[in-house]
């Protein structure tokens, strides 16, 4: 349910209606927006919006009939902008995050980060604890590969985005890293969305192989939930028929997702499609289709990657694509730092 202050309504009248919300058993989340301030009630206790609607300052109560809440637009109509280091995405911005699938070496991000950051590039990716299909290939470096991706980021100034795949390893994250992913096998993993709720660093959800919008919406309000307001979505295609690409990258996910929820959405052309050649194309489709930003693969030498090679841009073809997505930005109203 949703609670929606008059335009004006006082800090004690908004105060007053979180307390009646708590005093009922449910969670009470505050969205400050523009005009109106809105407070969502959420939780499984049943409550009667009647009591509510008398309360002072009050403009209505909405009984909300989608399954997600905090991530709507109801909730907040604003776009969330997420600011990772100055590199924003959301509310017109499109945020770049590049770097290789996985750590490999030191050498090996040292080379990566050097050109990412000579390009203007403010955000590295690099797995060091890899979800492979087969238990026999290269499972990442782990505390080690995060030691070196902080480092070599450091060097740069850059920030670190990396991929945790249980709760155990969340302390040890968030010393290293300023964006912790979830990776499209871990999207329902509850109990680790849980966790991530808790933390106050952005976290960024990728969408589950065979996952509906809807239920990708729902992992991101297991983390609005419990308080953790900053979430990416990242698009990064979804299992079909279809086999000439790695999997079916859902572009139309990008307005689904904006008209219905205010948090960004990013898209990974790199495991969307599984190809170096497609992944500039979809690229240049996903800025005009509105996306708040890409995360894409990039490697100094794709052709000796430990992990997905035929995927990674090399990075001049990097350099030349961020060229042509400045070009494309502002014919879609959007700012890009470059
Ligand atoms: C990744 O980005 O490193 C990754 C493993 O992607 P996904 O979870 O989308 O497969
Ligand atoms: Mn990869």
């Amino acid at each position: 349910m949703l609670i929606v202050m008059r335009h004006g309504a006082s800090e004690q009248q908004i105060n007053n209606v979180v307390e009646v919300i708590k005093k009922k058993g449910r969670d009470a989340h505050v969205s400050t927006g523009d005009v109106h301030t809105v407070i969502g009630a959420v939780g499984a206790k049943p409550v009667d919006p009647r009591d509510f609607e008398l309360l002072d300052g009050v403009k209505e109560v909405l009984k909300i009939s989608s399954s997600y809440k905090l991530v709507s637009r109801i909730f907040k109509p604003e776009d969330t902008i997420i600011d990772v280091k100055g590199e924003k995405f959301g509310g017109g911005n499109i945020g770049l995050i590049a770097g290789p699938c996985t750590i490999e070496s030191e050498e090996q991000i040292e080379a990566a980060a050097s050109k990412l950051a000579s390009y203007g590039v403010k955000i590295i990716r690099g797995g060091a604890f890899k979800p492979r299909t087969s238990p026999y290939s290269f499972q990442g470096l782990g505390e080690e590969g995060l030691k070196i991706i902080r480092k070599v980021a450091d060097k740069y100034n850059l920030a670190v985005t990396s991929e945790v795949m249980e709760i155990s390893q969340i302390p040890m994250f968030l010393k290293y890293v300023d964006i912790l992913q979830v990776g499209a096998r871990n999207m329902q993993n509850f109990n680790l969305l849980k966790e991530l709720s808790h933390i106050n660093k952005p976290v960024m959800i990728k969408r589950g192989l065979s996952a509906t919008i809807e239920e990708w919406l729902m992992a991101a309000e297991y983390i609005l939930s419990g308080g953790n307001m900053e979430v990416i979505l990242c698009e990064r295609g979804i299992r079909t028929f279809e086999r000439a690409t790695r999997n079916t990258l859902d572009l139309c996910s990008i307005p689904v997702v904006k008209k219905v929820s205010h948090l960004p959405i990013i898209i990974d052309p790199s495991h969307g499609t599984g190809l170096r050649d497609k992944v500039v194309p979809m690229s240049l489709a996903s800025v005009a289709a509105g996306c708040d930003g890409l995360m894409i693969e990039v490697h100094d030498n794709p052709d000796c990657a430990l992990c997905d090679g035929a995927q990674s841009l090399y990075p001049e073809q990097y350099k030349d694509l961020m060229e042509k997505l400045a070009k494309i930005a502002p014919v879609v109203d959007k700012k890009m730092n470059y």
